[in-house]
């Protein structure tokens, strides 16, 4: 009886804790929903980048009044003209230079700093470039409080960080309207780049480039449409 009682004390008085407690992530549900229904669906098998996807939180990353929006199938506006790109193409950017732990990669388009994030999710160490000042400052506060293992710098990308070259791989996220020389450059024999060539708000096409044996080799992927790649600032 004084056990029943005791239980049943122990009962009520966990009851009401238990449902003011908040889950650790209240997107935890949408953000497995988005690599299910965008990712693996659309033919994403990489297990480094779905694992990234489903681990990053992407609300983090967009301004406070979207959050609800941030694991919608479109891109989001960041502010200062610039974009946080659409899911997909973020794991189709990720998986598509074969990323693994112990790598260098650059990325030129810091922007929210979403895309460095998952790189750094997949163990590689990342150096990426944001041209637009504030936003690089954002970007880098934040994935110094989320922890990710990002070094940021602000400037224009067209030039690499030769500092810390050579890299495994370079990922543009800006559409340039050639492939700037630097960047290749900055890339290790048999490294790979992912960049949106073309014109501004016109035709653009994303392509992966392989340096081997200091020639470049090129291929088509899509059609996409980015911001451009900033020049001369
Ligand atoms: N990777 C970003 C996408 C941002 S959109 C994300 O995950 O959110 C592309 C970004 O490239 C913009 O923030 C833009 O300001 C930046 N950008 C444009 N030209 C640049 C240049 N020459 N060097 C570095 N960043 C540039």
């Amino acid at each position: 009886m004084l056990r029943l009682r005791i239980t049943i004390l122990l009962a009520l008085l966990l009851l009401p804790a238990r449902a003011h407690t908040e889950p650790a992530d209240p997107y935890a549900t949408e953000r497995q929903r988005m690599v299910e229904t965008q990712m693996v669906a659309r033919g994403i098998e990489d297990p480094l980048t779905l694992k990234a996807l489903a681990e990053v939180p992407r609300h983090r990353f967009v301004d406070e009044g979207r959050r609800s929006a941030a694991y919608l199938d479109t891109p989001l506006p960041i502010g200062h003209g610039q974009t946080i790109s659409q899911p997909y193409m973020v794991a189709f950017m990720t998986e598509i230079i074969r990323p693994r732990p112990g790598q260098r990669i650059l990325e030129i388009g810091t922007g929210s700093g979403y895309q460095a994030a998952v790189l750094a999710a997949c163990g590689v160490e990342v150096y990426s470039i944001e041209i637009v000042p504030p936003l690089a400052e954002r970007s880098t506060a934040l994935l110094r409080e989320l922890g990710y293992r990002v070094e940021t710098r602000s400037g224009d990308g067209f030039f690499g960080w030769p500092e810390a070259a050579p890299f495994d791989a370079v990922v543009v996220t800006a559409a340039a309207e050639f492939i700037p020389p630097p960047l290749i450059d900055q890339l290790k024999e048999g490294g790979l780049m992912v960049i949106p060539v073309g014109t501004p708000f016109q035709m653009q096409t994303l392509m992966l480039v392989e340096k081997r044996e200091g020639k470049t080799r090129s291929r088509n992927l899509m059609p996409v449409r980015f911001v451009p790649l900033r020049r001369g600032e």
